[in-house]
């Protein structure tokens, strides 16, 4: 079943881990795909992946500076002449630092600040301006399960989640009238180059504390913002869906 046949979606961080799972999920599903990656030659190399794995899907890539409103209302018109429309915008591009407290730099709190806050405030803008010309459309945020209950270091990096759960929550209500849901999904330690880079007696360990038994994959995260992006979510807006395995820490 295709559940987003006709649908337009533009995923920012979409060339690898999380993002590149659900550029992959949306166009198995029908949907036109704008990839949104921070460098043109890792966007081609995304690009030509998807290309090999199905030389029929309709996707093209961009790479935009996501803190610029002018630059991403470019981008979204791009995605338009390309694909007629703005359906679906996915928020996923993030960055994450792991600094302790005291030795915090103010820079380093205001760059993560900067991708994980104010990029998610200019692509919403930016595709909610079109959705609501359109008469409707998705936006998606890509949260995380510290968003929930804070970490022990680095502080900036659960401050920006929960920022973005603020502003799913804010936005729903305030778009819901303009017909366009806006919902957030918060995964758990997912298994990205992140995760890969770490030592399998490490993951391991992570494993052993989830209820689950295991860290989840990034295809398991994509599926979630298959269903928010679909009509099946027709009725669900300002949610934060855990993808965590009932990870409590
Ligand atoms: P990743 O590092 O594998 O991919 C990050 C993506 O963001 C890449 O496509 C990259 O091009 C893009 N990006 C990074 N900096 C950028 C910038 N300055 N401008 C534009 N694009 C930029 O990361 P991932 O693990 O797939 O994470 C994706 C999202 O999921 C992030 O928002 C992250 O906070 C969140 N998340 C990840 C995990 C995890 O365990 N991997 C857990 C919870 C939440």
């Amino acid at each position: 079943m295709e559940l987003l046949k006709n649908k337009v979606a533009m995923v920012t961080g979409g060339t690898r881990g999380i993002g590149f799972s659900i550029v992959k999920r949306f166009l198995e599903n029908g949907a036109a795909v704008a990839v949104c990656g921070s460098r043109e030659e890792t966007v081609n190399k995304a690009l030509a992946k998807l290309k090999e794995e199905n030389p029929d899907w309709k996707v093209i890539g961009m790479s935009p500076d996501l803190q610029d409103p002018q630059a991403m209302e470019e981008a979204v018109a791009k995605v338009k002449e390309a694909f007629g429309s703005l359906d679906i915008m996915v928020n996923n591009a993030g960055i994450s630092a792991r600094d302790k407290f005291l030795e915090y730099k103010p820079e380093d709190f205001k760059k993560i600040m900067d991708l994980n806050v104010n990029a998610v405030f200019v692509g919403s803008q930016a595709a909610a301006k079109v959705m609501k010309e359109q008469g409707g459309g998705v936006i998606i945020n890509t949260s995380s399960m510290v968003s929930i209950y804070g970490q022990p270091a680095g502080v900036g990096y659960p401050a920006s989640k929960f920022a973005v759960n603020g502003m799913t929550k804010s936005l729903a209500r305030e778009l819901g009238r303009d017909h366009i849901r806006v919902n957030a999904v918060a995964p758990g330690v997912t298994r990205t180059d992140m995760v890969a880079a770490l030592p399998e007696e490490m993951v391991q360990r992570l494993a052993a504390s989830i209820p689950l038994g295991r860290v989840g994959e990034p295809e398991e995260v994509a599926n979630c913002f298959l269903f928010l992006a679909s009509d099946l979510a027709s009725y669900v807006t300002g949610e934060i869906l855990s993808v965590d395995g009932a990870t409590m820490t």
